[in-house]
């Protein structure tokens, strides 16, 4: 903790050396972290020397182009001596890069790795303001534009993003790091009658513009990761659900949105009284055409949705629950490298699942976390428990062994230390962590000294809890708290008649999604048609509009080689973009050889221009493996 603390006063008084532009309130800066394990590998930056600490973004959307042409006017934070700034762009056009007198800088782009990009490397100067005149390209990675069939109205195109992780960088040219935090304000002027919304709060009114154009401002006075600069842009509709909450949609999708997520003013007091207050104003959410490769991705301020969690009933809405909670941890408590990716999200499914609980009530909470535990049992059982990729801390340049760790065990690390110290006392250590960290990145060494020294209290305590283990090693520690064995106790003796005598369960219809759910995981692997032709008939599989159970229906059928889920599978895969879904049912039909790879190309060869970058990076990784 000494040479963390000492770290964080270094970056405190980098930030305090700050000149914030004399016509505006100052702007808040975020510490950077100096210590080795802060050190993010994926960025160019060198923000040491010199760093971004706010963006100014003026943009035009052109749809037929797929373009986004304008500026970005970056306010720098040098170290006396530094000459210059490095910043990451991923295929940007850079047309001039001046001072704001409008006096060229000398620039340079480097060469392109990959998915990291390339460094562009701007000489500063006397500069501290640079304005980048610059586009990006139909092919921006972050950015997936609609043609109108795409959309519920098939009238409009429609635009949005996705940055995290490291995907902004082929948007916006800034220092793309999740440890390196900006305040930002952007003007996006689009065609009518499409509106615009960010992740930031909107200015008044759009401003009418010649040539039937609008233009919307944005700001977010809070210094974010710029992963979390998210736009999107269609023919939408606002709905209020509370004072400070609402949803935004396709007109034709509004009533249903607005239905599902009715609960969200609710989930924020839940939230706030649980750790702390909501720190962003407002909380919207909009819901995505289908095409939105995530389930949701926790933009501050607007959250953004796959419509796929729309079941009719509220049942999917932990989705809901999770974003929300990453407005602490991740938006603002922050993993300073995605090797800490736990950070962020296996806080937030902790954090999820107490709001769960307190909407929605323990039995449902109980159930997600038997859930959660089996996708970190199937993990460990494919990889094997001494794998390093099951360690919730992972050294620069390795990979995680997948979201069951990052998630769910980063989750049941925290469930674990609640079960044996006391929900008071984790609840009192957890809502501190917030509090001391807001705004400011976070590292693994950080939050283990902070629990062995706010919850643990001691070297022997922080030993016993197992809090090392937990972070750094592989498996599961001999302390993990295993759910509740009753969960489902009904379910799992339904599953046991079913597959002893194929007597399919009475109650199906009244059982909870998560119930649902956890029969169809253990249906047995191998099935008859005759086997599934009657699941489908007896339960509605292929018919149900909760995707999450029509996903685990289409993957039992497709491994089993059943002729009449193809064309089920095919419609859900020309509509349906979600990562989550997509991947896992290509892998399915590939492993299903000379049956099941010729269907698998065939249908992605239809399908994968409709797909995000995300959705197809990890597809191309599947099916073009030939
Ligand atoms: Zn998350």
């Amino acid at each position: 903790m000494r040479n963390l603390a000492l770290a964080l006063s270094l970056a405190l008084s980098l930030g305090a050396c700050s000149t914030a532009p004399s016509t505006e309130a100052p702007r808040l800066v975020a510490p950077i972290l100096t210590s080795a394990d802060a050190l993010d590998t994926s960025t160019y930056a060198r923000p040491q020397e010199a760093r971004v600490t706010h963006v100014a973004l003026d943009l035009e959307l052109d749809f037929a182009g797929k373009a986004v042409r304008g500026t970005a006017m970056l306010d720098v934070l040098a170290q006396p001596g530094a000459r210059q700034i490095v910043l990451d762009s991923d295929g940007l056009q850079i047309e001039s890069i001046t001072d704001t007198a409008g006096n060229p800088l000398v620039w340079s782009m480097g060469e392109a790795a990959g998915e990291k990009g390339a460094p562009l490397s701007i000489t500063l100067g006397d500069a501290r303001q640079v304005v980048i005149r610059y586009a990006a390209n139909p092919q921006a990675s972050a950015l997936q534009w609609l043609a109108p069939e795409q959309t519920a109205g098939k009238v409009h195109p429609f635009l949005f993003s996705q940055g995290q992780a490291i995907l902004n960088r082929s948007w916006i040219p800034t220092q793309d790091s999740p440890g390196i935090r900006q305040t930002w304000k952007a003007r996006v002027v689009a065609p009518k009658p499409l509106d615009v919304v960010m992740s930031g709060i909107l200015q008044g009114k759009p401003e009418e513009l010649a040539g039937g154009k609008r233009a919307f401002r944005f700001a977010m006075d809070k210094p974010v990761a710029p992963y979390l600069i998210a736009i999107a842009a269609g023919d939408i509709d606002f709905r209020a659900i509370g004072p400070r909450t609402g949803v935004w949609a396709e007109p034709a999708m509004l009533d249903k949105a607005h239905a599902e997520v009715v609960e969200t003013e609710a989930m924020v007091e839940a939230a706030e009284s649980l750790y702390g207050p909501y720190r962003w104003g407002r909380y919207d959410m909009i819901v995505l055409p289908p095409a939105f490769p995530y389930g949701g991705m926790e933009n501050p301020v607007m959250t953004f949705l796959t419509p796929t969690f729309i079941a009719g009933d509220r049942s999917l809405t932990g989705l809901v629950a999770h974003e929300l909670a990453h407005s602490w941890s991740g938006n603002l408590v922050t993993n300073a490298v995605w090797g800490d990716g736990w950070l962020n999200e296996g806080v937030t499914s902790y954090f999820e699942n107490r709001i769960v609980e307190e909407i929605y009530g323990a039995k449902r909470a109980r159930q997600e976390v038997a859930l959660d535990t089996m996708a970190i049992m199937e993990t460990l059982a494919e990889v094997g428990v001494d794998a390093p990729g099951t360690a919730l801390h992972q050294p620069d340049g390795t990979e995680s062994a997948g979201s069951a760790i990052i998630y769910n065990k980063g989750a049941a690390f925290l469930r674990t230390l609640e079960q044996d110290v006391g929900r008071e006392r984790f609840d009192a250590w957890l809502r501190q962590w917030f509090d001391k960290h807001a705004f400011q990145p976070a590292t693994s060494a950080m939050i283990y000294e902070d629990l062995k020294a706010n919850l643990a209290g001691s070297e022997d305590e922080a030993a016993r809890l197992r809090l090392r283990e937990w972070i750094y090693g592989p498996g599961l520690p001999a302390n993990f708290a295993q759910p509740d064995p009753a969960a489902f106790a009904a379910i799992d003796a339904a599953n046991a008649a079913y597959a002893a005598s194929g007597d399919l369960p009475q109650g199906w219809r009244a059982w909870t999604s998560a119930e649902r759910q956890r029969f169809l995981q253990n249906v047995p692997a191998e099935r008859t048609a005759g086997e599934l032709a009657r699941l489908d008939e007896t339960l509605g599989l292929s018919t149900t509009g909760n995707n999450e159970e029509l996903f685990l229906w289409l993957r039992l059928a497709l491994a089993n080689r059943y002729e009449p889920a193809v064309p089920q599978a095919e419609r859900f895969l020309s509509n349906v973009g979600r990562t989550k879904f997509v991947r896992p049912l290509f892998a399915t039909l590939m492993g299903e050889g000379e049956w099941g790879q010729p269907i698998a190309r065939r249908i992605y060869g239809q399908t994968r221009a409709s797909y995000h970058t995300v959705t197809q990076r990890a597809v191309d990784r599947i099916v073009r493996a030939d």
